[in-house]
């Protein structure tokens, strides 16, 4: 079977009704069981799973799925984070591997899966690709180009709704064009604190130190000729419909100004410096005291804050032999803070992305972007291009959902794996 393009899925909502009927159908087709059928599939595991489905789409045709083991309604199977309680139960083949001579004569264990679902029911749901050189061995092999590398990936990137931050976005751990201000480090959302009618949008740029070669990066916290950009989507189609634009004076005698804007619709979606004014002449904080602004029911906050995360920098760089050092606790980044009534973010639910953008002869052109967990350090040639450059790969905007078996989500807060939480408000303005 070659992988097939199509779109075959129906994105029924996973509800508890749903899952009832389903299960009701299953228990009504058992009971019926014919003297013969079509085609037979041997083992309900991730392949087994996706052939019966395929096969059942068609009204032609009769499909039985036979299955050794037993039901998957099972905390331990339905709650991913109990994978582990399923090896060497009956839930697992406990394959044993051959005794190896490399491992002084001991047997490794081969966990399977032997339950409805198969192994994807007690595994550890890790999402990982396939190594390139393998899916290129199956092309070779099947004498089909439909399974090289190049092609899977389209199918990867399909069943993906996440991508992560281009953290480092210049060589060697450098900054987007060796300019640090323009270098996007963190994004926040959450509800604000005694007030859950209100969210707290916070986009971090500009880290005070740099790694290689080590020293302090400029005082000046904000470039004035970049934009800096809080894009939501508010309705779903992964495009911006509302956009915070904040731009930068420049910086005179130790002093910067800034400015907030807001657009929505066509506006927010495109690029430009322009929309209704929020916040004008905001004094950036450059010391201690945290100034904010107040507009209505926006308050505004732009300047130096301490770094918020613990970074093991030269473990990372050290081929991740962690140091347990926090390289960033003594250093600082520049935050733009915005504290927006929930109501001007619609009633759906949001997702929430950050950029920055800097002028070019023929208008803006984006150079850094993010809202997850530093990703394109660990990525190499095409890949590493496609997450800094968004319009190359086609991909939608930054939002991580973490499922479990049973369907319900947990959600992933913007940063660098800061915090995670269930809270409906943060879900809503959250990613
Ligand atoms: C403990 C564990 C953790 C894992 N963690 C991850 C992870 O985090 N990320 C990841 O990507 N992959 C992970 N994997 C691997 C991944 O789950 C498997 O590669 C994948 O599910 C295999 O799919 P499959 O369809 O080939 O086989 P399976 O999913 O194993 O399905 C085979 C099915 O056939 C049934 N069967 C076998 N013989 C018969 C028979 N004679 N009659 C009827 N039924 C039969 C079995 O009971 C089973 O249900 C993990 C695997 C295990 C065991």
């Amino acid at each position: 079977m070659a992988p097939t393009t199509d779109n075959n899925s129906t994105n029924e909502p996973e509800t508890p009704e749903f899952e009832a009927r389903i299960q009701a159908t299953q228990r009504r087709l058992a009971a019926e069981l014919q003297s013969s059928y079509d085609f037979i599939v041997c083992g309900s595991g991730s392949s087994g799973s996706v052939v019966a489905r395929r096969l059942a789409e068609s009204d032609d045709v009769s499909v039985l799925l036979l299955e050794a083991g037993g039901t998957d309604d099972l905390p331990s199977v339905r709650d991913a984070g109990q994978w582990l309680a399923n090896v060497g139960t009956e839930r697992d083949w406990g394959f044993q591997a051959a005794p190896n001579r490399l491992l002084n004569g001991r047997r490794l264990s081969l966990s399977a899966g032997k339950v409805l679902g198969g192994s994807s029911s007690i595994n550890a749901m890790i999402w990982s690709r396939g190594h390139k050189n393998d899916w290129e061995y199956f092309a070779e092999e099947a004498g089909d180009p439909r399974w090289r590398y190049e092609s899977v990936l389209g199918l990867y990137r399909r069943l993906e709704d996440w991508q992560g931050s281009p953290h480092y976005s210049g060589p060697d751990f450098g900054f987007p064009r060796g300019d640090a201000r323009l270098d996007f480090t963190d994004l926040y959302a959450f509800p604000k604190p005694e007030d859950p009618r209100k969210s707290i949008l916070v986009m971090n740029v500009h880290p005070s130190a740099v790694v290689t070669p080590p020293g302090p990066t400029t005082a000046e916290p904000f470039a004035p000729e970049a934009l800096y950009e809080l894009r939501i989507n508010t309705n779903g189609d992964a495009v911006a419909d509302i956009a915070y634009r904040v731009r930068f004076s420049a910086f005179d005698n130790g002093s910067q100004s800034t400015t907030l804007r807001r657009v929505e619709g066509v506006q927010a979606a495109g690029i430009g410096d322009g929309g209704q004014v929020i916040v004008a002449s905001a004094r950036v904080s450059t010391g201690r005291d945290a100034r904010v602004t107040e507009a209505g029911e926006y308050r505004f906050f732009a300047g130096w804050r301490s770094d918020p995360f613990f970074f093991d920098v030269h473990g990372m760089l050290n081929n991740q032999q962690f140091t347990g050092d926090d390289f960033f606790a003594d250093k600082n980044v520049c935050s733009i803070v915005l504290e927006v009534p929930n109501s001007v973010l619609g009633t759906n639910r949001v997702s929430l992305w950050a950029r920055t953008l800097v002028g070019a002869v023929g208008g803006w052109v984006q150079v850094d972007r993010g809202a997850l967990p530093a990703q394109a350090v660990f990525l190499v040639g095409t890949e590493r291009d496609c997450v800094h450059d968004g319009r190359a790969c086609g991909r939608r905007p930054l939002r991580f959902r973490l499922r479990t078996r049973s369907g319900a989500h947990g959600w992933v807060c913007t940063g660098r794996g800061k915090a995670s939480g269930t809270d409906t408000a943060a879900r809503r303005a959250v990613l």
